[in-house]
C-alpha cells in the first residue's frame, strides 16, 4: 500500500500558489512581524512522518523544534494515530461540566502515578496558559478559603523577571518579557518580580560557582518582609525556554522550594516546557526531588498531537474546595472543551509509549551526543553562550563575544540563521539571536549530527557574512 503522503503530495504547483495567497491575505500568524512574512518563502506543512515535516511540495525538513517544543514521539506516530482513531469512532468530544468521559478518567489516573508525589488532584484546560490561569486562580482562591483569617491576607504573586507564563492576561501579568508583555502594562495586575539565575548575563555580575547563587538573597529577602501577603510563587523548573533557554544552576529550585516552605507560599510549577521528559526526567522538578503544590503541564502532555492541559495540586489544597453549596467554595472556572475525549486519548497513548518503551531512559545517550557534538560551537566567533537541559539547548549569537554584545534586533540574525537551516532541510525556530534546538524524542544519533552539522554551517555562513 502507499504511504498517504505519496499519494497526497506535492500539491499541483497552482493549488500551492492559490494556498500561499490565501494565507498572506487571511492569516494573521502568531508572533509572527507580518510586514517580514510576506519577504520571507512561505513554507505550508502538509504532513509529518517521525523527525520530519513536509512540505506541500513534498520537501523533508529536520523538525529541530519539534512543531515549538510539543512533539514527543514523533509525527503520525502509530499508537497515538490509532488511539485517536479508535476515540473518534465512540466520540470527538463530551464536556466535564455535568459528565466524566472515559479518557479523561484514565489519563487523569496515568498522570497522577507518574507525577511528582503528593500530586494527587488534576484540573483540565486546553493550553499551556489555561493551565498557568488555572494554578494561579486555584492558588489565591485557597488562601481566600482559608479558616484561619490571617492567612486570608495572602492575595500576591511572585514571579520571576523574563519568565514566560503564556500569552492570556493572568500570565501575562506574572510574564516577565519585556518585547513580548510591555506594552500590556496596564491591563496587568501587580506581581511581585524577583530575578531568575541568568549565568551568562548576571545582573550581579558574580560568576558560580563563587557567587553560592546569590540572585536568591532577593527573594529571601522579599518573602522574610512580606510573607504574610504572598500567596503563591510561579517558576519555570530548570530552564526559563521562552527567555532563550536561560538556564538555572543545580540547587536553585531546591532553594526556592525550601523558602517556599519557610514562608508557607504555595510553589506553582509550571511545566509547560520542561515538563514530559525534555530536560531528562520526566518532569523538571523531579531534578531536584522537588514537591510543588501545584504543576502545569500542557506541550508534551499529548505527544504534541492535540491541545491538553493539566493543572494538578494536592489533597491539602483541594479540600480547600470543599463544603456545602451555599458556602460558594466551588472552583468556577473551565472551558468548553476542557478534558476533550480525542485530545485525552493522544496523550493517553503518548503516556503509555512513555512506559512501555522508558522514552525518558531512551533519551539518555542522545542527550549525551548533543553535548558533545555541541562542544565544537564554542569555535564560531559569534556563539556567546551555549546552554543546554537533557533536550533543550539554546545557543545565543552575539555580535562580539568579549562584550556580549547583542546584534541590533532589525539585523534578524537568528532569523537569518533559521532561514538559510531550511535551505537545507531544517526546520528551526529562534527567540531572538537564540538558535534553539528541541528535536523529538525519537530523532536517531545520525538525525542529531544532521541536525548540529547544519545549524553550525548555517551560523557559520550568516554570522560571517553579517
Ligand atoms: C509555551 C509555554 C506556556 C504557554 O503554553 P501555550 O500552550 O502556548 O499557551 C506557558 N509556560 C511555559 C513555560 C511555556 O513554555
Amino acid at each position: 500500500m502507499k504511504d498517504p503522503i505519496d499519494v497526497h503530495l506535492p500539491l499541483p504547483a497552482d493549488e500551492i500558489r492559490a494556498l500561499v495567497e490565501a494565507d498572506h491575505k487571511h492569516v494573521w500568524h502568531p508572533f509572527t512581524p507580518m510586514q517580514e512574512w510576506y519577504e520571507q518563502p512561505c513554507m505550508i506543512v502538509a504532513a509529518g512522518d517521525g523527525a520530519y515535516v513536509i512540505d506541500v511540495e513534498g520537501n523533508r525538513f529536520l523538525d529541530g523544534i519539534s512543531s515549538l517544543w510539543v512533539n514527543v514521539h514523533g509525527h503520525r506516530r502509530k499508537e497515538i494515530d490509532d488511539a485517536v482513531r479508535g476515540q473518534l469512532d465512540l466520540i470527538a468530544h463530551s464536556t466535564l461540566l455535568g459528565t466524566a468521559s472515559v479518557p479523561a478518567i484514565k489519563l487523569a489516573e496515568k498522570i497522577i502515578r507518574l507525577a511528582p508525589e503528593g500530586l494527587t488532584r488534576v484540573f483540565y484546560s486546553d493550553n499551556g496558559s489555561t493551565a498557568v490561569e488555572v494554578a494561579l486562580k486555584i492558588a489565591f482562591q485557597y488562601w481566600q478559603q482559608h479558616e484561619d483569617p490571617k492567612k486570608r491576607e495572602k492575595k500576591q504573586l511572585v514571579s520571576f523577571h523574563n519568565a514566560y507564563h503564556g500569552d492570556t492576561l493572568g500570565a501575562v501579568s506574572v510574564g516577565g518579557i519585556d518585547l513580548f508583555h510591555g506594552k500590556y502594562g496596564p491591563l496587568l495586575f501587580p506581581v511581585r518580580k524577583v530575578h531568575y539565575p541568568d549565568c551568562y548575563r548576571c545582573h550581579l555580575g558574580l560568576t558560580l560557582p563563587e557567587c553560592g547563587i546569590a540572585c536568591l538573597e532577593e527573594l529571601e529577602k522579599l518573602m522574610d518582609s512580606e510573607a504574610d501577603t504572598l500567596a503563591a510563587l510561579v517558576i519555570e523548573p530548570l530552564v526559563q525556554g521562552a527567555a532563550g533557554m536561560i538556564m538555572a544552576p543545580p540547587g536553585h529550585l531546591k532553594a526556592v522550594e525550601t523558602l517556599c516552605r519557610k514562608y508557607d507560599v504555595l510553589l506553582i510549577a509550571d511545566e509547560v516546557a520542561v515538563g514530559w521528559g525534555r530536560t531528562g526526567r520526566l518532569f523538571g522538578v523531579d531534578q531536584e526531588d522537588v514537591r510543588p503544590d501545584l504543576l502545569a503541564m500542557a506541550k508534551g502532555l499529548t505527544g504534541g498531537y492535540l491541545p491538553l492541559a493539566a493543572t494538578l495540586t494536592t489533597e491539602r489544597i483541594y479540600e480547600a474546595f470543599l463544603g456545602p453549596v451555599e458556602e460558594e467554595k466551588t472552583f468556577f472556572h473551565g472551558h468548553s472543551y476542557t478534558g476533550n475525549p480525542l485530545a485525552a486519548a493522544a496523550a493517553l497513548a503518548s503516556v503509555e509509549i512513555f512506559e512501555k518503551e522508558k522514552t525518558v531512559e531512551a533519551l539518555q545517550p542522545k542527550i549525551e551526543h548533543l553535548t558533545a557534538g555541541l562542544e565544537r560551537f564554542r569555535n564560531l566567533e559569534h556563539v556567546g553562550d551555549i546552554r543546554q537541559r537533557g533536550f533543550m539547548v539554546g545557543i545565543e549569537l552575539v555580535e562580539d563575544t568579549a562584550t556580549k554584545r547583542s546584534y541590533p534586533s532589525g539585523e534578524r540574525i537568528g532569523m537569518k540563521v533559521a532561514m538559510e537551516a531550511r535551505r537545507h532541510g531544517v526546520l528551526l525556530r529562534p527567540l531572538g539571536d537564540v538558535m534553539i534546538l528541541m528535536p523529538p524524542f525519537i530523532i536517531t544519533l545520525e538525525e542529531i549530527d544532521k541536525l548540529l552539522d547544519v545549524t553550525y554551517r548555517c551560523i557559520e555562513a550568516i554570522t560571517q557574512s553579517a
